[in-house]
């Protein structure tokens, strides 16, 4: 018996069970249907030995102080300064738009923010109510460079007009008027020294914590005896669908090795208005790894696949809300991360909502007598010692 079963082995997952595991001295199995931990902030060493994100670049960036401090348990950092160039009118210039993006493209010379202000405000288009992913973009910044970079991208992306999707899309990207070309502004911005994977490694090697990989939560569960679930997967899928498919919008990466040390200025660069795919990226930048061959990841926006990205528009949510409301209605089973609340999340953010989660689990759920924490096993342990495949067991 199983004081929780977790299902899911990404941030949400893993955060959630090493508090469990180290703050409640309760046994905890993590189970993935994939072959690994660490969901898609997954890194391994590729054949030729570089360091690289299975699925799609994960950089570390967060305002929160807690929540770098409850990582830093799990791993080192690297500091890193994410810079983004997008390819448009076949410049590279960078992205997010700033004074330097306006003066290459349009061939100026804006020295100050007033001026470089003063030449966004000529081209902005008054919105009355910002709804959409094109109103926040054509208000700020006019219908020219909205064209240039986010029309193509976004509809490459998600396969909606940005008019279709929530403000918070393409909010996600501010619009500077300085030259500062991070993409990122948050306070921190790092990388795990040693790689995703070798932190989630960190964060899971507790003695209370099993994990067991390649193993669907629909084929195992009623294998596994459990007192309480938390599930980080799709939770149209906990729901067998119920009311409908939740939408998802899913990704092809095609990985390349090549035989030569840098391949381009920087770890990403975006392509909003050519090509099938959305960006590439050189992982060596984000790394610092020292490496005579470069691994690079071409992303190709689809439909069908793995659930990637909520799609946030408000048919969604209402959906999701449908959803929701089931949720709270079943007892034990907690539902957390980008999937399972139907958020498009950042890491930061998921490990925020699970330390909440965590929080609420410790002000309303009792400790119960276990084999783990030493006491005699409570009545209704009637299903210990049912039988589990412990070859699938890591540890
Ligand atoms: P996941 O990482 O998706 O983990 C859920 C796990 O549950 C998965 O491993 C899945 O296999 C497993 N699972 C689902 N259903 C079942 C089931 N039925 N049985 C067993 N296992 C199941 N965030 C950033 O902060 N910075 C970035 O630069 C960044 N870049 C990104 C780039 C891409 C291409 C993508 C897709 C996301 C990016 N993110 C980034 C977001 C980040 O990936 C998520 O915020 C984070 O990984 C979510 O963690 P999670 O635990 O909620 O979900
Ligand atoms: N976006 C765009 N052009 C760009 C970069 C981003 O149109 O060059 C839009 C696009 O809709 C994207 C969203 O802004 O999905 C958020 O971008 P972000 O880089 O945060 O996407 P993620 O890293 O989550 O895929």
């Amino acid at each position: 018996m199983y004081d929780w079963l977790i299902v899911g082995a990404g941030f949400a997952g893993s955060v959630l069970a090493e508090r469990i595991a180290s703050q409640r001295d309760q046994s905890v199995l993590i189970i993935d249907r994939r072959p690994h931990i660490g969901g898609n902030a997954y890194d391994r060493y590729d054949d030729a030995g570089v360091l690289m994100h299975q699925y799609g670049p994960h950089i570390f960036h967060t305002n929160s102080d807690a929540i770098l401090e409850h990582l830093s348990q799990f791993t080192e950092w690297r500091p890193y300064e994410h810079r983004v160039l997008a390819h448009v009118d076949e410049k590279l210039v960078p992205i997010p738009i700033n004074r330097t993006t306006i003066n290459v493209l349009y061939d100026l010379d804006l020295k100050s923010d007033e001026e470089a202000q003063a030449f966004l405000d000529s081209r902005a288009e008054p919105v009355e109510e910002i709804r959409t992913s094109e109103d926040v973009v054509v208000s700020k910044v006019g219908r020219e460079l909205y064209e240039k970079f986010f029309r193509g991208y976004t509809t490459k992306q998600w396969g909606l007009d940005p008019s279709q999707l929530d403000k918070a899309v393409t909010a996600r990207v501010p619009t500077r008027t300085n030259t500062d070309d991070r993409y990122f502004g948050d306070t921190h911005q790092c990388m795990p020294k040693h790689g995703y994977t070798r932190m989630f490694e960190n964060m899971l090697s507790h003695p209370n914590i099993k994990i067991m990989l390649n193993a669907d939560y629909r084929e195992i569960r009623d294998e596994i005896p459990h007192r309480r679930l938390i599930f980080t997967g799709p939770i149209d899928e906990y729901f067998d669908f119920r009311f409908g498919r939740l939408p998802y919008r899913s990704l092809r990466f095609k990985h390349v090795t090549l035989d030569e040390e840098k391949h381009q200025d920087v770890a990403v660069v975006n392509y909003p208005m050519s090509e099938e795919y959305t960006r590439i990226t050189e992982y060596k930048h984000l790394t610092g790894q020292q490496h005579h061959k470069t691994t690079l990841t071409y992303e190709y926006p689809a439909d069908k696949g793995d659930p990637y990205y909520p799609i946030p528009r408000p048919e969604n949510q209402a959906l999701y809300k449908k959803y929701q409301a089931l949720a709270n209605e079943t007892e034990n089973v907690h539902f957390v991360g980008r999937l399972a609340t139907y958020r498009y999340y950042n890491m930061d953010q998921v490990v925020g909502q699970a330390l909440a989660e965590f929080r609420r689990i410790q002000e309303t759920v009792p400790i119960w007598q276990s084999a783990v924490n030493g006491k005699a096993h409570g009545a209704d342990d009637r299903l210990v010692g049912a039988k589990l495949d412990t070859g699938r067991l890591l540890n």
